[in-house]
């Protein structure tokens, strides 16, 4: 009997996962997977005439702003910066291609803020409101190309596939880029040896952040052979950077205060002023400082920053944004056909331990969860009970039993 192969490459049978027989012919699993791609990508609507400018809704700063307010606490400052770097970014899109004009330049953005301080969320509620595709990668995952990790293309995978390959969606979705601040280079000085986790992933990321056609490997990993590119063109996408640049307070206060200011006998500026404010006077010269190379700063025009949440900030942000922690969770309850509420104190008590622990808002979250989980678990199935009030007692009383220690490990 002859050897089974696929008719399309001619794998044998014991060389593939599978083999489908049709009339005439085989076909194997990697035939399969690469005629599935083929047809997706036909089947994506063609790119239209490049000359025509894409039509936007273009929604301008103020509004955008009132939007965020509806879901982000505070971060005035950040949300002004912002939307007006985004508001150009799209009115740039829709400028009529012509050589003899001024050329607007791209405004891709960086924010400084402590973890929890709302960098990812703002990002991506701005990205909802815009309706354009967003995706969300990790800068600590991408190496040089070469290394083990992952190549900085398949950042762009992950644009593509949240935008369906549509890849006219996807080039002008907005990318947000987190833990920047942690491939920063580790020594001042840049010939010693190379630097593989750092300032070479700086360097791969500045060609997606200047505009240029990059080959996107469509399912992402690495670049394989047999695997069909997809070119996508980085020029109209937003590209958003964030991180917590622990310990660039103390490049600031430096620079600070070697600028002569006030008038003698003041104190210096960077003692009359907590590590928090500190930050409102952050400068692209204080991100060289840090560790990025001058060269991706320049791709990053709009720096910003984001305030530390206060208490105040901590408190509003448990019941007043659209989809506040404590809505949600009234939400659930109410389909359980009980009543949620939250004493005054509770809510206080949950702010005092997120406070305590520094997570920012990530923090409310883990501990509402501790305190309200045993009664998600019990009262399911409980149909007697037709309201849980959440007061201070219950609240110390579950917080304090169940989850304090497995809190501590997560902080
Ligand atoms: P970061 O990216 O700065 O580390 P995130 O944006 O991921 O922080 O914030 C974590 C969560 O905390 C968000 O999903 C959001 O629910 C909440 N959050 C953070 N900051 C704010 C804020 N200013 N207003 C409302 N919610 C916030």
């Amino acid at each position: 009997m002859p050897h089974i192969s696929c008719s399309f490459c001619g794998r044998r049978k014991n060389e593939v996962m599978l083999l489908l027989s049709g009339i005439d012919a085989h076909i194997c699993n990697f035939c399969i997977e690469e005629g599935y791609r083929v047809v997706l990508e036909e089947s994506r609507p063609k790119r239209s005439n490049p000359e025509e400018r894409p039509n936007f809704n273009l929604i301008k700063p103020v509004e955008m702003k009132k939007y965020l307010d509806q879901y982000v606490i505070g971060q005035d400052e950040a949300k002004k910066v912002m939307t007006v770097a985004v508001y150009n970014h799209y009115k740039r899109l829709m400028q009529p291609p012509s050589a003899d004009e001024v050329q607007i330049e791209k405004s891709n953005i960086i924010m400084v803020g402590e973890t929890g301080t709302g960098k990812t969320y703002l990002a991506r509620t701005i990205a909802k409101l815009l309706e354009v595709p967003f995706c969300i990668a990790d800068a600590t995952v991408i190496t040089e190309a070469g290394y083990v990790g992952e190549d900085v293309e398949t950042i762009l995978t992950r644009l593509l596939q949240a935008a369906d390959y549509n890849i006219e969606a996807a080039e002008r979705g907005i990318v947000y880029i987190d833990e920047i601040d942690k491939i920063a280079r580790k020594s001042d000085n840049p010939s010693i040896t190379r630097d593989v986790s750092g300032e070479g992933v700086q360097q791969a990321l500045l060609k997606l952040l200047e505009g240029s056609v990059v080959n996107v490997p469509p399912q992402g990993g690495r670049k394989h052979p047999d695997q069909k590119m997809i070119a996508l063109n980085t020029e109209n996408i937003l590209f958003i950077c964030g991180g917590a640049f622990d310990g660039i307070d103390r490049h600031i206060a430096k620079r600070i205060n070697t600028r002569p200011i006030g008038f003698s006998g003041t104190r210096p500026l960077h003692d009359s002023l907590e590590r928090a404010h500190l930050m409102r006077y952050v400068s692209a010269h204080d991100l060289k400082s840090f560790g990025l190379i001058p060269e991706l700063i320049g791709r990053l025009p709009v720096l910003t920053h984001l305030e530390p949440l206060s208490r105040e900030a901590l408190r509003r942000i448990l019941t007043e944004p659209k989809n506040a922690l404590t809505k949600q969770y009234e939400k659930l309850f109410e389909m359980e056909k009980i009543q949620l509420v939250w004493d005054d104190t509770a809510l206080d008590y949950i702010v005092d331990q997120a406070m305590e622990y520094k997570l920012g808002a990530r923090g409310l979250r883990s501990i509402c969860e501790s305190i309200i989980t045993d009664a998600m678990f019990e009262l399911p199935s409980d149909t007697k009970v037709k309201k849980l009030v959440v007061t201070l007692d219950y609240a110390q009383q579950k917080f304090g039993k169940s989850s304090y220690q497995l809190f501590r490990s997560v902080a």
